[in-house]
């Protein structure tokens, strides 16, 4: 998705645009058939709908997606203490303290297209009065833990924003007080395309198409050299610039260079599982089932072991199901005949009163840790390397430029990592390639 996004945004600045891509186009945004229905794999939810407004009017493009309000928003989460919906609808006996919990957060709103969408400089005014308003909204707090246990919600709300930590692919000890905020700002805003995710794919596609772009898939890159990549099977190709769209990982590997990444600092890896069912799912459009002790989670996450009970997202469409559980990055193959996978799919269906939740899934698909390793961070990590608590809001790292010739995108080089960091991250990197002299 990074590396078609900027392709886009290159082509329409006049550049002439070469993607290669190891596989086929897409990403962990792809396809898979289960059952005899087609699925678009990877993210389900589209937030932050202005980034890719701000996408589209960079490339003057009007929107073919017809982004639709996700019925029930973030969803209904299954906390020990009850049941949560998030955003908390009116009348709810937690409405109150949501109130309370979106006035908190509010101040924030306006500015959270910036920083988005921004270089983080401290030099920028726009940066600078955005960057101020988070840390006023945050105060003391580094971690969304921190945040959320200052502000004296109720357990079963406290639980349900815990839960949302993992938007920044890490539990709520691990995540920045950012993340704690997210679902007040999030929580009205969550799209997807009438014709589902895999519009946003063709989307892309079409717009690097237009612009004169090539795309070629089965290309894997096997060596990035000084404006140069070797292809698998040895071709050299020059290009006077670089922009690669992988896990910065994979990335210093094709340079030849170390890359450290500890267990404890990888951002989660996933087990993603396609049904196919038999009539249509009578459950909402996502439903959450937390770890019921996130203490635990993390202890397990952090030496890579499989957590007693994990974080699982289920996505209800009619006859489409996909469940996804949260694994830790170890690139193992967690397949639907693990028995880790077995009882998490188990407990799944218990707490959402639906036993036997795939039972009628004909030929379900789980695509696992190991095969997120294989295009992706080499753990799987979704998020790749997770930066310090303090990196990981708006004064993270800025390795988009790595020297004159090479630059990065994509969701290991901006934190947050799905489609509107993606999108955001790649308008940065057009601004700064552009003041460049690209
Ligand atoms: C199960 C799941 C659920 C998610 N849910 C959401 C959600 O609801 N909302 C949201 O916004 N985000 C979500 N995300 C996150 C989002 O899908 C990803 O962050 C995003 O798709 C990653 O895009 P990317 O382009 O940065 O990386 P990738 O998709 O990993 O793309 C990297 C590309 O590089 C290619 N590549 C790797 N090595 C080479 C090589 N040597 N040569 C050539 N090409 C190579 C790969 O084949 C791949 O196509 C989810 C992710 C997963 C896995």
């Amino acid at each position: 998705m990074a590396g078609l996004a900027i392709a886009a945004l290159l082509a329409g600045r006049g550049q002439r645009v070469t993607v290669y891509e190891r596989a086929q186009a897409g990403g962990k945004l792809s396809r898979v058939h289960a059952g005899g229905l087609d699925f678009s794999t990877g993210p389900s939810l589209f937030t932050f709908p202005d980034v890719w407004r701000q996408f589209l009017s960079r490339l003057d493009e009007p929107d073919p997606l017809e982004l639709r309000p996700l019925p029930g928003g973030l969803g209904l989460h299954h906390t020990p203490f009850g049941p949560v919906p998030l955003p908390v609808p009116p009348g709810h006996p937690l409405s109150t303290h949501w109130a309370r919990y979106v006035s908190l957060v509010a101040p924030l709103a306006p500015h959270l297209l910036t920083l988005l969408t921004t270089p983080p400089r401290l030099g920028d005014g726009a940066f600078r009065r955005a960057a101020r308003a988070l840390f006023r909204v945050t105060g003391p707090h580094s971690s969304a833990e921190g945040w959320i246990r200052a502000h004296g919600f109720p357990a079963a709300l406290a639980h349900a924003l815990r839960t949302q930590a993992l938007n920044a692919g890490l539990s709520p000890r691990d995540a920045p007080a950012l993340y704690a905020l997210l679902p007040a700002l999030i929580g009205p805003d969550v799209f997807r395309p009438a014709n589902g995710m895999g519009a946003l794919l063709e989307t892309l596609l079409d717009f690097v198409a237009a612009r004169g772009g090539r795309v070629l898939e089965d290309s894997a890159v096997s060596r990035v050299g000084k404006g140069q990549l070797t292809l698998e099977g040895g071709e050299v190709v020059r290009h006077d610039l670089l922009v690669s769209a992988l896990d910065p990982a994979r990335l210093a590997a094709l340079r030849g260079q170390p890359a450290p990444s500890p267990v404890a600092r990888r951002t989660v890896s996933g087990v993603a599982i396609y049904g196919a069912l038999d009539k249509p799912s009578a459950l909402p459009a996502t439903s959450v089932v937390p770890p019921g002790d996130f203490g635990a989670f993390r202890a397990a996450l952090r030496v890579g072991a499989l957590p007693p009970d994990t974080l699982a997202l289920v996505h209800a469409d009619d006859r489409r199901l996909a469940l996804l559980l949260t694994a830790p990055a170890t690139g193992r193959a967690l397949d639907l005949e693990h028995p880790w996978v077995r009882g998490q799919v188990e407990r799944v269906g218990r707490v959402l009163g639906a036993p036997g939740l795939l039972a009628s899934a004909g030929g379900a698909v789980a695509l696992t840790p190991a095969l997120y390793a294989q295009g992706g961070h080499p753990g799987g990590a979704i998020y790749g390397r997770a930066p310090g608590l303090w990196r990981g809001g708006p004064l993270h790292p800025q390795p988009y430029r790595l020297n004159r010739t090479l630059w990065q995108v994509g969701t290991g080089v901006h934190p947050g990592g799905g489609i509107p960091a993606i999108l955001g991250g790649a308008l940065i990197v057009d601004r700064l390639l552009r003041e460049a002299g690209y």
